[in-house]
């Protein structure tokens, strides 16, 4: 039996369609699922009985099994959620001044190899389907109705390469943007590869406002070679050349991910050479400190490293922001836990 919640609306009205039923079922079972977070067909108490039954036979309502939340000091929560065949993903809510966005997984384990990240460790073992992806977030945000706390963004940054899993990714960012649904705006989502140029161009062309974001973290190929596998594949020109693209046909800003590695990547030299490679291209830039993680040689920056680095890209105006790390007690790091967890049985 299929889960309900790999369904887009589109799909479920067809489904309907298909059965010579009204597609208007497809409204109603939305609002069941993402809006009223109902656990059973039984009640969705408008819909006639033969719906009901038919649901019932050809749908599960599963949710994933939650292994172990953990708390950090900062309010940052973690989800490890256990699949059904056993694998676990993580999920991490972060409360920002402006409110609260959930970082959802989408592949378990990644093939991308960057040498710093905790989830590529493993190599990836496979892709999430689209209900694994929605109900990380129905289930975070049932719990965010508990406390009585609003939902406020989406970031796909969890553990995964979301463009190497593209159309569940697409359909997942369709329910969750569904005004009777979730409702989660557009603007409101954020997407980060690690640079995929065909994936970007195809991406553009998808018919949501989501915000696309590329983890950089190099100035040059020289050192993003080093640190990540896949700019062998795709060098930096290419990548930016697809960004050019994604940017004319949509007018969307991209934003560029940037962590800072003591002795990799966060050198005054470093920034500037990042100027001279971004200016022009209105992008906007996120540092990031590294977060360290256990058995990797790479360490994070100081304080003032980190405020130095920021300086030179600001007066040199490009449009940057320092972001502070979170969870860091909790392994808050992608894919952190889950690999703490497969070693440690
Ligand atoms: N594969 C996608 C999305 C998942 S990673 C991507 O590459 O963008 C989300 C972000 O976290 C990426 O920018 C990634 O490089 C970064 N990241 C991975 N490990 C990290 C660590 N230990 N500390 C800080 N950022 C990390």
């Amino acid at each position: 039996m299929e889960s309900i919640y790999n369904y887009t609306f589109d799909e479920l009205a067809s489904y309907f369609l298909n059965k010579k039923e009204k597609s208007f079922r497809a409204v109603q079972i939305m609002e069941w699922l993402y809006r009223k977070k109902v656990r059973s067909f039984k009640d969705m108490t408008n819909l006639k009985k033969e719906v009901i039954i038919d649901l019932e036979t050809n749908f599960n309502l599963d949710f994933l099994d939650v292994e172990e939340v953990y708390t950090s000091i900062d309010g940052t929560k973690k989800f490890l959620f256990k699949l059904k065949d056993g694998n676990l993903i993580e999920t991490v809510l972060m409360k920002h001044n402006y409110g609260n966005s959930i970082c959802v997984t989408t592949e378990v384990g990644c093939n991308m190899g960057c040498s710093f990240c905790a989830s590529t460790k493993l190599g990836m073992v496979r892709k999430l389907d689209v209900a694994e992806m929605v109900l990380q977030v129905l289930q975070v945000s049932i719990y965010l109705d508990e406390i009585k706390e609003k939902l406020s963004n989406i970031v796909v940054m969890g553990i995964g390469e979301p463009l190497d899993n593209f159309d569940n990714l697409i359909k997942f960012l369709h329910i969750l943007n569904y005004p009777k649904g979730l409702e989660i705006g557009a603007r409101h989502i954020t997407v980060s590869t690690c640079g995929l140029p065909n994936k970007i161009r195809e991406f553009a062309g998808i018919d949501l406002q989501v915000n696309l974001a590329l983890s950089l973290h190099a100035p040059n190929n020289e050192i993003r070679n080093q640190i990540m596998k896949i700019n062998k594949t795709y060098p930096i020109e290419e990548v930016i050349e697809a960004l050019k693209y994604y940017y004319e046909k949509t007018n969307r800003r991209i934003t560029f991910e940037y962590i800072l590695i003591d002795k990799v990547n966060a050198s005054k030299e470093n920034a500037i050479e990042l100027v001279k490679l971004i200016k022009g291209l209105n992008a906007y830039v996120n540092l990031i400190p590294y977060n360290e993680v256990e058995g990797n040689p790479y360490k994070t920056v100081s304080h003032q490293q980190a405020e130095e680095f920021f300086s030179i890209l600001n007066k040199n105006g490009i449009n940057t922001t320092l972001r502070m790390k979170h969870g860091d007690d909790i392994n808050a790091a992608c894919g952190q836990l889950r690999i703490r967890k497969i070693n440690n049985g």
